[in-house]
Parts: structure tokens; C-alpha cells; sequence
């Protein structure tokens, strides 16, 4: 049988109670197993001198039993003394079994392996793992590292080592070689035989240093088959989603000429592009599934109004998806705006709307009356049907989880069609990994800002400096611009020490009497926060005091200057997509990144802000001190979550890892689907991510 279906309750040890423990460390087969690495090793393969020990070491030793003794001293301890003619050492145990006890008897040899401490009476190991030996026998060390493995609750190391070390003796052989001899020899790793058994079994302390630095070529072998998997299992995410059909939205263009005729300004070579390629995609008879990355500031919305227009005058109905109110609100704005002189009405959803009222949208939602629908999360519920939906917009998609994207989509079109899907993300990342994260979907990049735009330049700043910052704004205000002061968290944390947004308003309201100050955050009425926020896009406002609900989309020309308190506790790709609120107009704009201490780490990612304003350098920056996982917000996505693999540190295998997909689809066509479920379909079959 495949000792991947092999349960492991062929292993011997394993009840269906042990079994069960295991489950829920996502061990299911044998397979499972052998990949259950270990997170460290011990070298165990020298037997130490019990003379020459030292507190503090790591040692295995061997030697005769010569006390075995319950003693007790404020509680029952099993004490034995050991000695192999260099020395002697102590044993402590507090907690022992009657048969253990037997077994530590005067004249058996031990084996043993602790830690070395300083007791009363000379050294002593507590609670070291030993194994016992009747009578004198002769020791060898271990030939190769012990493998230090998770463990979870009721299943110790030692139970796990056990099982790793059957599996490996004896279904290690069964497990079968998928890469083509081809790719092996250019890829220049080990089979995979081998490199399991050498990630379980290190031969060397060398070994184990490569392995915990995610160096040594097993475990580059195992991730670059994992990496592989889940390349083809994407690749193939597409090719089923091509099985689907989608309405036709060939349309001659009369409403997206209408719409740019009606902009004051003309595309930009990057907008112009990859709206072709949108609508290039919309006639196709499978759902579109593409992803648009563009700086913040790209004018992506544009590309999504341009989209709209063409499933709209195909006859089909939109829906703009954004994370918050407030951003929907201003899409709503915009596209209005936009569509309002084509006779196109836009309507609204959100969480916050009264019943009665959230009704009345309903039904024009249902009806086809309306054809612009934007909203948030509510789009998704299920009292939510629409006439026609031909093209869903998803914005900022790294807020919403991909599975939510496949909810939308199950509201489809009617006819059995799915809605075509346009995504956009101010989250740019490089090439490489887009190619491997966004395998399932197509990436457009734009790739240029609208002319004009200025860099905005941006200072780092001590918080003992906030006078000066306060007339920085004072200034700012005073020529007629605007400003954003943004703080972090709202609740008042004494640990923490952040300011919050209400003291703060409070505190500049003080010092600055002149200026109108108001104040968003997330805690606030929808209609509030609108209100807020429509007065500073009034100019009523001078200065708007926020906490990170602004972050994303927020339009504002006139705000020339960003404050940013405690930055140092904000992701680099967060501050970015703050700086991004300024620097949308002609006039000079400036970011100040306020902070309390700076941490070796939290000063890089400062100096990168202020080196740099292109969004792709500072997500490339970000991944590179922080990993793909944070920048992506992966975890909330439910993007893949490796094993073995690490997308950060095995980065430079993606490119041989996408030439071997493209080989196994036309040479080995058969290897994909075991391998598939080698490495994807597990979590799939036991439902565990
Ligand atoms: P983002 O890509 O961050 O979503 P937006 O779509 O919000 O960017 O666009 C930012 C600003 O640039 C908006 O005010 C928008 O009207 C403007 N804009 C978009 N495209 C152009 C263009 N081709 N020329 C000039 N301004 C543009
Ligand atoms: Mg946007």
C-alpha cells in the first residue's frame, strides 16, 4: 500500500489513542512522519568523560550504577550515582515509576544525556534521558545527531523519535521519487530518500548547522518539492477555473469613451496597457482572474471604473468590493463621479445600514435596477442576490481571505456562469514570488504614477521632538494645506504607552487653537467618521487626527503633510500605504515618522521608508526583514502555509521550481497529481491548514 494512505496505526506503539494524540499535530499516515521534521539536533555522538564535565554542558555519558536511592527531601526523589572511573555524577528524579525504579539499579550500565549542573554534592543531571542496561555491557555513541522533534501533549520526544526512526526503517523505501532524473541532476539535490533521511539523521554537527540555518540540500530538496506541489496544484486552481464558463462581455466601448471623455486628465501608459489586457480578458468565455499591483496612487480605481463600464454596457451588473466603509464610501464617490454623467447610478451596501433601508438596496440589487454596486464584507451575505453579476472588483484584496473571493463568485451571473474577477492590491511583490503566490490568478502591473506627482519626502523623528513637529503642522496649516496626524491604537494602554487618537486631538486642539482639528477612528459611528472625513475633503478641516483607518485609499490632494506617531510599531507596507494619503497633488509633500524607541530592526525599516517612495523597493525591503507571511497578512488570507518550505529563505529555488512545473505538464503529466497530493491535498483530505 502507499504509505501515504498508510494509517498510522501500522506503526508499532500506535492505539487509536496515540493516533488520535497525533492527529492533532496534523500526523495522520506514515508519510506524514517522515515529514514531521525535527527543529533541532542534539550531538549525541561522542561519549563524554564523566571527569572532565562541566555545568553547563550537553553531554551523554556512560556509566556504572553504583547508588540507587528513594531519598526525601521536602519530596520524594529517586537519586542515583554513576560513575565510569573518571568520575561520578548525580541523577535526580522527582517523578519516577515503581518500574523505573527497579530498573535503576545498583550495577546496571547507563546511558544517559542531560544537562550538567552544579548540585550539592558535586555534578548532577536532572531528569536526563537515559536508557538502562542490565549488568556491564559496552556502549557505543551515537553514530548520527538525534533529532529534536514538536511534540504536543501526551505524546513525548522520545515516543516521537521512536516512531520517526520505525518509519524510517522501514517504509523509507516505499516512499516514491516523483522528480524526473532530469531535474534532479539539474536542479543538483539529493533524491528524496535520501534527503529525508538526512534531515531525520544528520551525520555531522556541520550538517546540523546548514539544517537550522534551512541550508543543507535535503531540506532545500524537500521544500523545492513542496514548492513545486503547490505551483501545480495553483496551475491547475486555473485550469479548473477555465472549466467555468462566464458571461461574454464584448461590448464596442460607446460608455468607456463616454467615461475618459469625461476625465481631465488622459490615461497613463500603465493604465492605458493594462486595461486592454482587462479587456482582453472579459470576452473570454471563462471568468477572469486577475490581479492588478500598483503603487499607492497608481489611479487603479481608474482601471476598475474601466472595467465596470464594459460588463455594464454589456448588460451584466458590478460589484466593488472594498475592506472599509470609508473606502467604499469614496469609491462610491468616485464612481459617481465618474458614471453619473453616463446615466449610470451607483448604489451602496454596507453593515451599518438600517433593516428598512437595507431592503430598499436589496431590491434594486435583485431587480438589476441598479448596475454599480460597492460595498463591503456585507456583499458576501446571503441575503444578497443579484440580477446579473457579470465582474466583481475586489480592492486592497490582501484584507479579504481568498476563500470570501470564492463565496462572491458562487453569486454569479445566473446561467451557470461564475463573474469575472478583478482584483487590485497596493501590496506590490516581486515577480518571482507573485508567480508563485498568484499562480491561480493572471498579474498586471502598473508599473507608472501619473505625471506630476512628487516624491514625498519623508523624516524620521524622535517623539521628544513633537514641538517641533506641532509647528511643522502649524505652518502647513497656515499656508492653506491640510495635514494628517495618525496614532496607532485608540485604547489607552499603560503598557504600551501609545498615545491615543482622542488625547491627542485633545492635546493639539490646545496647542494649535487656530486650525480646525477633527478626528476618524474605528470605533466611531459610520456616519460620524463620514461626516469627519467629508469636512476634511471640504477643507473645513485643517488637520485630521486618525488611527490607521485612513491607511488605505484615502484621497485628499490638498493634504501635503502625515504624521505618524509610535511608526516604529507599524508594518513598512502599513507606513507606505499612510505615506500615500500625501503627495497626491502638485505641492511639496512631507511624512513625518514619529517614534518612542527605535529597536536595530525598527530603525531599518525606518531608513527604508525614508530612502525610498517606490512601493515595490519598500515591499521588497519588507519581505527581506520581515517574510512574505507578514507582509501578505498570509495567515488571514488563508494563502498556503508550508511545511518544510519557506518562501522568504527559499526564494532563489521559485525559478527552477517554475521550469520544473512547466516540464512535468508536458513530459511527466502523470507526476503532478501524486504529487499534488503528497504536499497539498493532506490538509484538504483531513481538513487542517
Ligand atoms: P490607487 O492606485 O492608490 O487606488 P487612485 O485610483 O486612488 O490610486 O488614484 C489616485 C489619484 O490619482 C486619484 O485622485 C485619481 O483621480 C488620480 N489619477 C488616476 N489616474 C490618473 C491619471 N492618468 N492622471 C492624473 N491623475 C490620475
Ligand atoms: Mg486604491
Amino acid at each position: 500500500m502507499d504509505i501515504q494512505s498508510q494509517p498510522l496505526t501500522v506503526l508499532k506503539g500506535v492505539g487509536p489513542r496515540v493516533a488520535d494524540k497525533l492527529k492533532k499535530m496534523n500526523l495522520h499516515t506514515v508519510q506524514d512522519v517522515l515529514f514531521h521534521l525535527p527543529f533541532r539536533y542534539q550531538d549525541r555522538t561522542r561519549i563524554q568523560a564523566i571527569g572532565a564535565l562541566q555545568p553547563g554542558d550537553q553531554a551523554v555519558i556512560v556509566g556504572k550504577i553504583e547508588v540507587a536511592d528513594v531519598v526525601f527531601r521536602r519530596k520524594r526523589n529517586l537519586v542515583c550515582r554513576v560513575s565510569d572511573g573518571t568520575g561520578f555524577i548525580t541523577l535526580r528524579f522527582f517523578h519516577f515509576s515503581v518500574a523505573q525504579q527497579t530498573r535503576l539499579q545498583r550495577g546496571n550500565t547507563l546511558q544517559c544525556y542531560g544537562e550538567v549542573r552544579k548540585g550539592q554534592a558535586g555534578l548532577e543531571m536532572v531528569h536526563p534521558e537515559y536508557e538502562v542496561y542490565e549488568g556491564e555491557v559496552e556502549i557505543k555513541a551515537e553514530e548520527e545527531l538525534t533529532p529534536v522533534y514538536p511534540t504536543t501533549e501526551g505524546v513525548h520526544q522520545i515516543g516521537i523519535r521512536k516512531l520517526a526512526q520505525q518509519a524510517l526503517d522501514h517504509y523509507l523505501e516505499k516512499i516514491h521519487e516523483w522528480l524526473p532524473p532530469e531535474v534532479l541532476a539539474e536542479i543538483n539535490l539529493p533524491p528524496l530518500k535520501d534527503a529525508v533521511h538526512g534531515v531525520h539523521r544528520p551525520l555531522s554537527s556541520r550538517d546540523a548547522t546548514l539544517l537550522q540555518q534551512g541550508q543543507h540540500p535535503s531540506q532545500q530538496r524537500l521544500a523545492f518539492e513542496e514548492l513545486l506541489a503547490h505551483q501545480l496544484s495553483m496551475q491547475q486552481k486555473r485550469a479548473q477555473n477555465q472549466q467555468h464558463r462566464a458571461p461574454d462581455l464584448t461590448a464596442p466601448g460607446r460608455l468607456h469613451k463616454k467615461l475618459l471623455a469625461h476625465l481631465p486628465f488622459s490615461l497613463t501608459g500603465a493604465q492605458q496597457r493594462v486595461i486592454e489586457e482587462v479587456q482582453q480578458d472579459l470576452t473570454h468565455a471563462f471568468p477572469m482572474q486577475r490581479l492588478v499591483q500598483g503603487d499607492v496612487g497608481s489611479g487603479k480605481t481608474l482601471i476598475a471604473a474601466a472595467a465596470a463600464a464594459q460588463a455594464i454596457e454589456a448588460g451584466y451588473q458590478v460589484a466593488v468590493m472594498a475592506p472599509t466603509e470609508l473606502l467604499v464610501e469614496q469609491h462610491a464617490q468616485n464612481f459617481q463621479r465618474w458614471f453619473k454623467p453616463l446615466g449610470i447610478d451607483v448604489v451602496l451596501l454596507t453593515g451599518s445600514q438600517a433593516k428598512k433601508f437595507r431592503q430598499s438596496v436589496l431590491d434594486v440589487i435583485a431587480s438589476g435596477e441598479r448596475k454599480l454596486i460597492i460595498g463591503t464584507h456585507a456583499l458576501f451575505q446571503e441575503d444578497v442576490v443579484f440580477h446579473k453579476l457579470g465582474l466583481m472588483i475586489v480592492d486592497e484584496q490582501h484584507r479579504f481571505g481568498v476563500n470570501q473571493r470564492l463565496a462572491l463568485r458562487e453569486k454569479g451571473g445566473g446561467d451557470n456562469t461564475y463573474p469575472h474577477q478583478l482584483v487590485m492590491t497596493a501590496t506590490p511583490i516581486p515577480r518571482t514570488l507573485a508567480q508563485t503566490i498568484y499562480a491561480d490568478l493572471n498579474v498586471s502591473v502598473v508599473d507608472e504614477l501619473p505625471p506630476g506627482r512628487k516624491p514625498v519626502t519623508t523624516v524620521v523623528i524622535g517623539d521628544n521632538r513633537r514641538a517641533e513637529v506641532v509647528q511643522r503642522v502649524e505652518h502647513a496649516c497656515q499656508q492653506g494645506r491640510q495635514a494628517y496626524w495618525v496614532c496607532p491604537l485608540i485604547e489607552e494602554s499603560e503598557t504600551l504607552q501609545l498615545q491615543t487618537a482622542t488625547d491627542t486631538e485633545a492635546a493639539l486642539k490646545e496647542a494649535l487653537p487656530q486650525l480646525n482639528i477633527g478626528l476618524v477612528h474605528g470605533r466611531m459611528k459610520a456616519a460620524d467618521k463620514e461626516k469627519a472625513m467629508a469636512r476634511f475633503k471640504r477643507g473645513e478641516l485643517d488637520l485630521l487626527v486618525a488611527t490607521t483607518v485612513i491607511e488605505v485609499g484615502v484621497d485628499v490632494p490638498n493634504a501635503t503633510l502625515m504624521i505618524i506617531e509610535n511608526a516604529e510599531r507599524l508594518g513598512l507596507s502599513q507606513l507606505h500605504q499612510l505615506r500615500g494619503r500625501v503627495g497626491r497633488g502638485h505641492e511639496d509633500s512631507v511624512c513625518v515618522l514619529m517614534y518612542q524607541t527605535l529597536s536595530e530592526l525598527a530603525r531599518k525599516r525606518l531608513a527604508v521608508m525614508r530612502e525610498t517612495n517606490d512601493g515595490f523597493e519598500v515591499a521588497r525591503q519588507d519581505l527581506e526583514l520581515r517574510g512574505p507571511g507578514e507582509l501578505l497578512g498570509i495567515r488571514q488570507t488563508g494563502m498556503p502555509q508550508f511545511h518544510i518550505a519557506d518562501l522568504m529563505r527559499d526564494q532563489a529555488l521559485l525559478p527552477a521550481v517554475q521550469k520544473t512545473a512547466g516540464l512535468l505538464q508536458t513530459k511527466y503529466p502523470e507526476h503532478i497529481a501524486p504529487l499534488i497530493r503528497r504536499w497539498v491535498q493532506r490538509e484538504q483530505d483531513y481538513g487542517s491548514v
